[in-house]
């Protein structure tokens, strides 16, 4: 296929991980901050194959990993009181504080697996007697048909259609990691497809600010090592600048369109991040005139809020602070099957894919 079979040539892989190691001179730790991108280290084996210099570190990329469990726990709240709860599949399996979205389906809750919020509309069409609410999880890469979702309900009327938002952005929560006081990143690998909506000039400021070289990068192997030679070179070069890796998906601008649906229906605001805690201004929330459809408003689950297990340490895996395998509960007490926080449940998550594909190094 144009555009991806040559981006999966694993003698090309191997010449740009041989540029790496030619390359690199000091020891150098770059985050990559999408979960996808995590998986395609992992699962390829690059980390391994990386010279020894070059520390991956796995960051909060992940949009089920840092979705609050009072969130879960809020979708299932309403599904226990007959409202129609539409999701994507990913955060069915995810546990809230006593059980997840699928095990309240399984106890009679009506649950509707998605592929799209356009769904949910329909949906809500189709049952004007009951109430539907769109679980809109994710980052700035869902929010344009979330976004649309509500539009649509707004434009047909419908007054049994609700989302509940948990949409967090990418640059504050890179922002907040480079405040941290632990943090020793040196450079990032941007969420490729985050970029392909949003464009890359907010990141123009963070490079600046913090010195720290940016590149947006592809998830395939070949943009993966790409993306690393790139960073690599500006860190021995002594320079930081936002670089272009994905250039065949990503355009400086991103998707206008979809940025304009975006600003319609959303404003930026506070958010609460799963094992990170608030950070300022770093999700959606539904603006003054679309606020009908925040169903946190509508149905009064503000008030539902949960500690997270205190066994896991989500928030240092998700900072880049720890590895999964330093979790002490990792492959014991917390599996796939037995998830005690996000990143184990998601496919995105970098303690499934530590899981999953167990060859990778801590
Ligand atoms: S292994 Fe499990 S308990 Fe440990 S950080 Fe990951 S999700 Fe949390």
């Amino acid at each position: 296929m144009k555009y991806l079979s040559e981006y999966r040539d694993y003698d090309e892989t191997r010449r740009v991980l041989d540029l790496i190691d030619k390359t690199v001179t000091k020891t150098w730790n770059i985050m990559e901050v999408c979960g996808g991108q995590t998986h395609g280290l992992v699962r390829n084996g690059i980390i391994d194959l990386l010279p020894d210099k070059v520390r991956m570190i796995h960051g909060p990329g992940c949009p089920v990993c840092v979705t609050p469990v009072n969130l879960i726990d809020k979708a299932i709240e309403l599904l226990e009181n007959g409202v129609i709860v539409c999701s994507f599949g990913d955060m069915i399996r995810v546990p809230g504080s006593k059980k997840s979205l699928l095990e309240a389906k399984a106890l009679g809750g009506d649950l509707r697996i998605l592929y799209s919020p356009l769904e949910a509309v329909n949906i809500a069409k189709q049952n004007l007697d009951r109430e539907v609410v769109f679980f809109a999880v994710g980052f700035e890469t869902t929010a344009p048909a979330n976004a649309l979702s509500v539009l649509h309900a707004s434009r047909n009327g419908l007054k049994n259609y609700s989302i509940l938002v948990s949409h967090v952005l990418v640059p504050p929560a890179m922002e907040a990691i480079l405040d941290d006081g632990f943090c020793n990143i040196d450079a990032f690998l941007g969420a490729g497809h985050v970029s392909a909506i949003m464009g890359y000039t907010d990141y123009h400021p963070l490079a600046e600010k913090y010195r720290i070289p940016i590149v947006i990068t592809g998830f395939e192997p070949l943009d993966l090592v790409q993306g690393i030679l790139m960073a690599v070179k500006q860190l021995e070069e002594g320079i930081h600048v936002v670089e272009n890796q994905y250039s065949r998906v990503v355009k400086k601008e991103g998707n206008i369109k979809a940025r304009e649906v975006i600003e319609t229906v959303f404003e930026i605001g506070d958010r609460e991040w799963r094992g990170i805690g608030n950070i300022p201004n770093s999700g959606y929330c539904l603006k003054q005139g679309f606020q009908e459809y925040d169903a946190e408003l509508k149905f009064g689950i503000d008030h539902i809020k949960i500690p997270e297990d205190p066994a896991c340490i989500a928030g240092l895996v998700l900072k880049g602070i720890k590895k999964p395998k330093e979790c002490s509960e990792f492959g014991k007490r917390c599996t796939p099957n037995n998830p005690l926080g996000a990143p184990m449940v998601s496919s995105e998550g970098a303690c499934a894919a530590y899981y999953h594909f167990a060859g990778a190094t801590i």
